[in-house]
């Protein structure tokens, strides 16, 4: 008999292999030792993960093996070692852990992003336990297809597989931001997180992974496989195919861009046929820095990225500090509840130099080059607050500016916020966690934090009825639905920013479509009652 599993599908595929599982057996062995060889221990802990970071090619692994491995020798943690140890001998793991934990209370109380991270001290942790007894680090012998199953897994942990033979990922932990789900969508492998019973799975036995749908099918019939793949073939092949710019099948243009953190995002979207950049993270640039950048290394960096798309658009947002991402030079002030923090454009108040140096920047930046340059404020609340960023933006020489809509005041009085600026752009992962309050790191409330939650469409509507003729993009991950995309495109949405690998089948699907059937079906969405019911519906009245 088939079983059932289910998760949080991250990745869209359908595969079938036998299982591998990981397991990551905990030693519990200990020895009295010396300050230095804790020293010597870590110091191999950065070398084993530089040597994890030169195997991989994939950027955001290669970023966190690299913010590994800068921890393992920070002179932070070596001084708190020493305090804990003195000149006495001590237990390796007792005193690896106290010093950790002081670490890891830190970073929690950074909150979001950091937080987050914990995950990575523990790992060098018994990285460097395993040093100091001289047990080996286990890696993950790959020599044939298969569905790698596991508690979680870790950048050094991808590092260390052969990825041509990862057909499908489940972990039992994570969440949609999760490192799992991150290396799985770049690499385009289905997984699925948050499997709470995915460690019942064997080594050996064969299962089928729907990354789309997010489920898993142990033992599942000949039928069914065969199902299952025809249905992913037929849809792949219905949608992937379209090529072109983004429009409607009534000729509506609809563009279609990409998410970008850095210069090597920007490429690939450039590859997977964006047309422009509808979002632009800056402050994923700085996440490690301690000081602000100066303006030329911010103008060169801008630069680099509108060359990339020149002659394009390229909606570049200032820095959206705090909550899920902190940068050290900007929110080093424990918060209670960061979310509700000092943030994105409320980081003016005590920054005016700072955001003001960024405005200056982004206008050099588009002098220097040859971009459609289009620059909004994040977490933007008040009319007052998008009128003194389109005023300093204006002032600065920047042409087109616009606002994250993210929170549910701006949502409210999108009217008044819309008559001051050229353009919006749709926050959803905020202004979901926000309508619903429910924080969106935390997966035991992926129910909430969905944003076919009739509430939040609810309000969309509201700003799409708002817009009038201006420009309203949407850069949330709800754009890289197919079904979602189509429904807020029926409330009134007319550009979609997303993963740049998911612009293909995006494409694909809304060019099957009509304006008219957008907003047929978003009004019927609207009067539904729960997520669950508005996404089926959706899935109905589409098919
Ligand atoms: C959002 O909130 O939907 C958004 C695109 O911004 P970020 O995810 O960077 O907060
Ligand atoms: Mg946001």
């Amino acid at each position: 008999m088939s079983r059932k599993l289910i998760g949080l599908g991250v990745c869209p595929g359908v595969a079938f292999a036998p299982v591998i599982l990981i397991e990551k057996e905990e030693s519990t062995q200990d020895k009295q030792v010396t300050f230095k060889e804790i020293e010597t221990a870590l110091e191999k802990s950065a070398q084993y993960l530089e040597e994890k970071l030169s195997k991989i090619d994939l950027q955001v692994a290669k970023d966190v093996l690299e913010a590994q491995s800068m921890i393992a020798r920070d002179p932070d943690l070596l001084e708190k070692i020493k305090d804990i140890m003195g000149d006495d001998l001590k237990s390796a793991r007792q005193t690896l852990n106290k010093a950790f934990d002081i670490f890891k209370e830190n970073l929690i109380s950074l909150g979001g992003y950091f937080a987050e991270r914990v995950s990575d001290l523990d790992e060098i942790k018994k990285l460097t336990i395993n040093n100091v007894l001289g047990i080996m680090h286990s890696s993950i012998e790959l020599n044939s297809e298969a569905i790698v199953v596991a508690d979680d897994l870790s950048p050094a942990d991808t590092a260390s597989m052969n990825l041509k033979f990862v057909k499908g990922l489940i972990v039992a932990r994570g969440g949609p931001t999760s490192h799992t789900a991150i290396v799985a969508r770049n690499l385009g492998i289905p997984a699925i997180v948050g499997c709470q019973d995915a460690l019942t799975l064997k080594t050996g036995e064969k299962v089928l992974v729907n990354g789309r749908e997010g489920y898993v099918y142990q033992n599942p019939t000949n039928e069914l496989i065969n199902d299952e793949k025809k249905r992913e073939s037929e849809y792949l092949e219905k949608f992937k195919s379209v090529l072109g710019p983004g429009k409607l099948k009534d000729g509506t243009v609809i563009n279609l861009l990409a998410n970008c953190g850095n210069s090597v995002d920007a490429k690939k979207a450039l590859e997977n046929g964006a047309e422009g950049i509808g979002l632009f993270r800056t402050e994923l640039l700085y996440l490690n820095q301690k000081t602000p950048p100066t303006i030329d290394e911010q103008v060169e960096i801008y630069a680099e990225i509108f060359r990339i798309f020149t002659g394009k658009k390229v909606i570049i947002r200032t820095i959206d500090a705090g909550s899920d991402k902190p940068v050290p030079f900007l929110n080093s002030l424990k918060e209670e509840n960061p979310a509700l923090g000092v943030r994105g454009w409320r980081l003016i108040r005590q920054f005016p130099q700072v955001i003001n140096d960024q405005i200056k920047a982004i206008a050099l930046a588009q002098e220097k080059t040859d971009c459609d340059v289009w620059v909004m404020a994040p977490m933007i609340d008040t009319k007052q607050e998008a009128q003194d960023f389109a005023q300093i933006a204006r002032s600065n020489g920047i042409k087109k500016v616009g606002v994250m809509i993210e929170t549910p005041s701006a949502a409210i009085i999108s009217d008044q916020i819309f008559s001051v600026v050229d353009f919006a752009s749709l926050g959803t992962n905020d202004l979901t966690q926000y309508v619903m309050a429910a924080d969106r790191l935390d997966s035991r409330l992926s129910d909430l934090t969905n944003s076919w939650n009739p509430a939040v469409l609810r309000m969309i509507e509201l700003i799409g009825k708002n817009r009038q003729t201006k420009p309203l993009g949407v850069c949330g991950e709800a754009g890289a639905d197919p079904l979602l995309a189509a429904v807020l495109i029926g409330l009134g949405v007319n550009s979609l920013s997303m993963a740049s690998n998911s612009i293909a089948e995006v494409k694909g699907f809304i060019a099957s479509l009509t304006l008219k059937k957008c907003q047929e079906v978003a009004q019927q969405i609207v009067k539904t009652t729960s997520a669950t019911e508005a996404k089926d519906l959706a899935k109905n009245l589409f098919s």
